[in-house]
């Protein structure tokens, strides 16, 4: 491009100014114009090659161990969860890892997000409360399959970057807040589901308080620096009927009261 552009400059010298000045507005344009379109080819080609390792990844991680939930399969098969992570480790989006996404905390794996989503049976009528927002990932999947989601976050960086991403992508039926998840967010409650995607010893009684009757409540039940398990916890009669799922691995709920 920029050889080109040399000898043009030299073959106009004897033109008048104006026509010299119109040829470079042109070439801007022009060479704008061209450079533009490589960036877009560019962004093309990633496109295509996140859509395609994103359909691996519901294959082979999420289809083929047992997820069945087929609006759940469509939603995680067309949100970009490379999005959601920081660029450095943007190449990794797809396998199913959890990624470092600052702050010391973690994008939870694909199969988790999907198994925990799937636990909680959403017909897409539901008010969803998340505790731990951290990437915005497991928010937007909640969002494209339920009415509402309220998401809190202890940590306020990775709300904002979180509420950009979900700006980003147009997610409307989401509200985040910054502060301590064990207090729930009582002013929108009660909730027909809750996902809290850090760990605890046991279930924070503000958020079980907040749980609607026959509704749903999953977490990462155990000690910090042990292995977890997986709960899903319904409201029947008031009372807990807890059922244990698989063992997990997740950070813990921060913020204090919670143990
Ligand atoms: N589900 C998210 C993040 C999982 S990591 C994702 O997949 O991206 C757990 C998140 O819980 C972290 O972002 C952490 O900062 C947050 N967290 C920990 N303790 C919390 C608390 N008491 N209240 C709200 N968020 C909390």
């Amino acid at each position: 491009m920029s050889s080109i552009g040399c000898m043009a400059v030299q073959m106009l010298k004897p033109l008048s100014s104006a026509w010299l000045y119109c040829f470079c507005l042109l070439f801007v344009a022009s060479s704008s114009f061209l450079f533009g379109s490589q960036e877009s080819a560019a962004g093309e080609d990633s496109e295509t090659i996140f859509s395609e390792a994103r359909r691996i990844m519901i294959e082979r991680d999420i289809e083929r161990r047992g997820i069945k939930d087929q609006r759940l399969l469509r939603v995680m098969a067309t949100l970009p969860r490379h999005l959601f992570v920081p660029e450095e480790v943007r190449s990794s989006a797809y396998q199913d890892r959890p990624l470092p996404i600052g702050a010391g905390q973690t994008i939870s794996q694909p199969y988790i997000v999907a198994f925990m989503t799937e636990l909680l049976e959403l017909k897409g009528r539901e008010r969803v409360l998340e505790i731990g927002t951290g990437s915005g990932y497991q928010t937007a999947v909640l969002a494209a399959l339920a009415e509402q989601v309220f998401s809190v976050e202890i940590i306020a960086k990775l709300s904002a970057a979180a509420e950009r991403t979900l700006k980003q992508l147009r997610i409307q039926n989401v509200k985040l807040r910054v502060g301590n998840g064990y207090h729930g967010w009582a002013e929108q409650a009660p909730f027909d589901a809750i996902m809290i995607t850090a760990a605890a010893a046991k279930i924070p009684p503000p958020l079980w308080n907040q749980l609607r009757e026959g509704g749903v409540l999953i977490m990462p039940l155990g000690k910090e620096g042990h292995t977890q398990q997986l709960i899903r916890a319904r409201k029947i009669g008031g009372r807990q009927v807890i059922e244990e799922h698989s063992a997990v691995i997740f950070v813990p709920l921060t913020g204090g009261t919670q143990q």
